[in-house]
Formats: C-alpha cells, structure tokens, sequence
C-alpha cells in the first residue's frame, strides 16, 4: 500500500488556440474538469501502475470538494482519510493550455489544509512506501517522522515551495526527489550538484532531481552524482510526467529496487505518459512500463 499525503486541487482546465496578447474573452476550444494537487495526481497515477494507494489531505466540504472525492473515488484511490474541513474552500485552478502545450495557471489554494486536523498517524499502519508533497506542511512532517520511526521508505516530492518547508521535509525523508525549480528553492543559488549535496547533508538517504526531457540526477552520501537521460519519445504532452514519476518510484522503493533500476522504471513511466495528451489519468499500467524497459 502506498500512503501519499498533501494536496488534492480541482483543476478547470480550457483549451485555446493562442494566448490573447492583451487581457480580453477568449473562447476555449475545449474544457474539462479534473483532480490535479500533487498528492492527488500521483495517487491516481500509482493506481494506473497497479497499486494500492490511500490519499491522506483535506479538501472543503463545498462542491469542488464533492467533484474531488467523485473523481478520485472513481479512479480508484482510496479517500476515506480525505479530510473534509467544514466551512473550508478546496483548491482550484484555472489552468488555460494552449495549441503548443503552453500552460498558465490561475490558482486558488483554499483554506482547507490550513485548518485540516492533525494527521493521526495511525492511520498509516499497514504502509509500504509513504510519499509527500509540501502543501501540507504538518501531515507531511508527522507522516515522514512516522516512516522513519516505523522503518517504512518515504519520498518527499520536493516542489516549488518555501526553502524553509523543504529543508525541513528533506531532512525526513529518505529520498528527496525535487523539480529543477524544487531544488533551486531548496538550495537557492546552489548548482544542480551542490543543491543534492545540501539534500544530502540535511539527512536523505538519496537526493535527486527531476529535469523534463534531461532525465534525472540523483546522489548517495558519500557517493557520485549518477544520471539517466529521459527516454527518446515524442512527447505529446508533458502535463503529470513529474507525477507520474514520483508515484513509479515510490513503487519502486517499495520493491528495492537498486537505485539505477528505480530511476530508469520512473523514467519509463512518465515518457510514457509524455506520449500521450491529457493528464495522469493517462498514464500507462505496469505491463507498457516493462514493454518500454525491455525494448
Ligand atoms: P515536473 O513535471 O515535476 O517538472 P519533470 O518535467 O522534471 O517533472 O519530468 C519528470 C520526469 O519525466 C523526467 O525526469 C523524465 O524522466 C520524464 N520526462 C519529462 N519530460 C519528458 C520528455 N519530453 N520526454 C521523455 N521523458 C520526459
């Protein structure tokens, strides 16, 4: 079973043919409503690669709230520890992609993990591999220091966020998997090497970063900086890669997998859905990532 725990968003995503280059009504050739929240988007995407996952957050008890638990519900993630805030507003987002990929986000981050209930730990037992994202500071810390102490493998999905929150977060988990941007907030002014080595020294037990269409970095205490570049596929849509490939690594921490074989199952993973248009709802099963790998 794979514990996530943080955030959840609705996201209201258009689709235009161009950006307007002044600010006016622009009519959208296409609109769908969907789950985004990184927690959210890597519980759904482990699901796709076969796992069992429980998402732990909180969302309003208002109508994105109801869509989420719906939607999440339906793709099969497990929401019962979702919190439902009363009187909270959900997070939502107006995301406008257009004809190239290019995308602007609008959000709306509520206040419902601000006032959620303390994260009772015990609803972890029974957890293989826990991820976090930092849009939950106090779950995130309680859920990490729970891994620690119980022996479970955690992986912090090191976003862009307040330096603070991070440096707090990578000293707990025992991966600490950022975005380039992640790392730069993490480790401002640091080189991609230094901002792992800081990682590192804060008390992961590896530090990596994810970089698009460059692939991953990653370094053990005491070791080399290693990499993997990302698989040569024609990427369509690059939306949820990042998800994508936190959820296929936590799954491969739940294996032990040695860490090469790890990152190149997470690699494979998200160019895979890099193919494909659409978000982590689109994201391919264990069968297509072993297809990859063995091709
Ligand atoms: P995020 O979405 O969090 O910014 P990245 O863009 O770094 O994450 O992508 C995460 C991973 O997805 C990369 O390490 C890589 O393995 C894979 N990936 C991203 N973009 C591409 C691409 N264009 N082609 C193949 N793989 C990609």
């Amino acid at each position: 079973t794979l514990c996530t725990v943080g955030h959840a968003a609705l996201d209201h995503c258009f689709s235009i043919a161009d950006f307007p280059p002044a600010p006016t009504k622009t009519p959208a050739r296409h609109y769908q409503a969907i789950s985004g929240g990184m927690a959210a988007n890597a519980s759904i995407a482990a699901v796709r690669l076969g796992a069992t996952v429980r998402l732990h957050g909180a969302i309003g008890d208002d109508d994105a709230g109801d869509f989420l638990v719906r939607c999440l519900s339906a793709s099969g993630v497990d929401c019962r520890q979702l919190q439902r805030v009363a009187g909270a507003a959900s997070s939502v987002s107006a995301v406008v992609i257009d004809a190239r990929g290019e995308r602007q986000i609008f959000n709306h981050r509520g206040d419902a993990l601000a006032r959620a209930a303390a994260l009772d730990t015990g609803v972890l037992a029974g957890c293989d591999v826990l991820m976090a994202d930092p849009r939950w500071m106090p779950g995130a810390l309680a859920a990490l220091r729970w891994a620690r102490q119980a022996g479970v493998p955690s992986l912090l999905d090191g976003d862009l966020s307040p330096t603070e929150d991070l440096q707090a977060l990578a000293a707990l988990a025992d991966w600490a998997v950022f975005s380039e941007s992640g790392l730069a907030a993490f480790a401002p002014q640091a080189t991609l090497a230094d901002g792992l080595g800081a990682a590192l020294a804060s008390g992961a037990q590896l530090a990596a970063v994810t970089l698009g269409a460059r692939g991953v970095r990653w370094q053990r205490p005491g070791g080399p900086v290693r990499s993997l570049p990302a698989f040569p596929v024609q990427a369509v849509d690059t939306n949820g890669a990042g998800d994508v490939f936190h959820a296929a690594l936590a799954m491969a921490m739940a294996r032990s997998l040695p860490d090469e074989d790890a990152m190149r199952f997470a690699c494979a993973a998200a160019a895979l859905k890099c193919q494909r248009p659409g978000g982590v709802a689109h994201g391919p099963d264990c069968a297509e990532v072993e297809q990859l790998l063995a091709a």
